[in-house]
């Protein structure tokens, strides 16, 4: 089956259009500057990148040209829209009422708006990209992977902040995580890399990119993630601050005369690694600013890595020992130097990096010695296939 994955954003819509038995990516592409101007990045296979400046006014728009580039004569890569057996779209947050991928209907998307609170930014850009494809295509079947469902796994005493408990049962605030596609994929390729028994393993998967973050897997289940009701908490990422004591948000609020939207806005867009250097949010520009003696870079670099392993130190508690620890996404899968300092913390677990393995990028590999007692890895995630792969199975390919 011709699986076509959208990640659709307020203003931008990813898409590939993948094989789900070959696991093939026919096509991918990224429609940006929706509603503004339009711009459109379309690459086949076989071909090279074709870039379209069309108006795209909406995303109805925005999937048309999909739709076209997928069919078109010179660099499509389908003879007919027919070929297109399902679209599987990431959804990113479903609430406690998803655990795992489901059949999108009309109740399914009353559901996901329900969720729209927990997630305003993402969550109506998600579900305008689903009502779109649904005019477009009505008769194809839609499939809904949802960031949060992987870590509806986690117990009470992990989700649960220490809060009065009528505002979980009321509006049920609660940790709900997120990346939770990435995690789960990335805890399914090292089960096998590594050859643990997935009913019997202990897994911390630090998913680093520009958001970030870690989840201790048992079993191949979510037990706790660093990500919270939103994805502000946990780890310090590119702009986003993770975890503080609440009562800074006041404190700032008083001192710059900032309204609470503002300080959030401050918090998640402003912060992280990018406001601590002042330099950038990019790792690359970190490195060099690094490389150059600028020293508020080294300082951010430093804090982002020791807050990933003070998370991989918890995470260890919460599973009593670990097996295995991965690193993904951006970082996670290019940057040498940071999976070196993170790991360098992590010596109390008799943990040791060869640095020559651990050369590697975007490629899976075992960067731990032979006899270190913890094998880590690094493991490129693949959300669009775990997409792709969910569709093709809740339809029965
Ligand atoms: P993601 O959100 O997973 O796409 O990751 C994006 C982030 O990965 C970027 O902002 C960079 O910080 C980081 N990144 C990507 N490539 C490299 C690289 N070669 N070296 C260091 N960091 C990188």
């Amino acid at each position: 089956m011709k699986v076509l994955v959208i990640n659709c954003g307020s203003s931008s819509l990813k898409y590939q259009l993948i094989d789900s038995r070959s696991e093939e990516v026919l096509a991918a592409g990224l429609c940006e500057r929706i509603g503004i101007d339009g711009r459109m990045t379309h690459t086949p296979s076989s071909g090279n990148t074709v870039v379209k400046n069309d108006p795209l006014p909406d995303h109805g728009a925005a999937i048309q040209a999909v739709l076209s580039a997928l069919t078109d004569k010179a660099h499509g890569v389908i003879s007919s829209l027919g070929e297109i057996g399902a679209v599987g779209h990431r959804l990113v947050h479903g609430g406690e009422k998803f655990a795992a991928s489901v059949i999108i209907n009309d109740e399914v998307i009353a559901e996901v708006e329900a969720c729209n609170d927990l997630a305003p930014l993402h969550n109506p850009a998600n579900l305008i990209g689903v009502r779109a494809c649904r005019q477009i295509m009505p008769d194809v079947p839609m499939v809904g992977v949802f960031d949060t469902a992987f870590h509806q796994t986690m117990p009470p005493k992990a989700y649960l902040y220490g809060i009065p408990h009528q505002y979980y049962q009321e509006h049920k605030v609660r940790r709900y995580g997120f990346h939770g596609t990435s995690h789960n994929y990335v805890a399914k390729r090292v089960h096998h890399l590594a050859e643990l028994d997935p009913d019997n393993s202990r897994v911390i998967v630090c998913h680093l990119g520009n958001g970030a973050s870690v989840t201790a897997v048992k079993n191949g289940k979510s037990v706790d993630t660093s990500m919270g009701l939103t994805p502000l908490e946990g780890l310090i990422m590119g702009t986003r601050s993770g975890d503080l004591d609440p009562g800074v948000i006041e404190y700032i609020a008083k001192k710059e005369h900032l309204t609470l939207e503002e300080v959030l806005k401050v918090l998640n867009k402003e912060s992280g690694v990018l406001g601590l250097s002042g330099v950038s949010s990019d790792f690359r520009d970190l490195t060099e600013a690094m490389e150059q003696g600028n020293e508020q870079a080294a300082v951010a670099v430093e804090a982002f890595c020791y807050r990933v392993a003070k998370h991989i130190g918890a995470y260890t508690a919460a599973l009593n020992g670990v097996d295995a620890i991965v690193f993904t996404a951006g970082i996670g899968e290019n940057a040498a130097h940071i999976r070196s300092m993170i790991c360098d913390y992590l010596g109390f677990l008799g943990i040791t990096i060869d640095e020559e393995k651990n050369a590697v990028r975007g490629k899976e590999a075992e960067i731990s010695t032979p006899d270190s007692k913890v094998s880590v890895f690094v493991i490129p995630t693949n959300e669009e296939l775990a997409i792709a792969r969910e569709t093709a199975a809740l339809l029965g390919e």
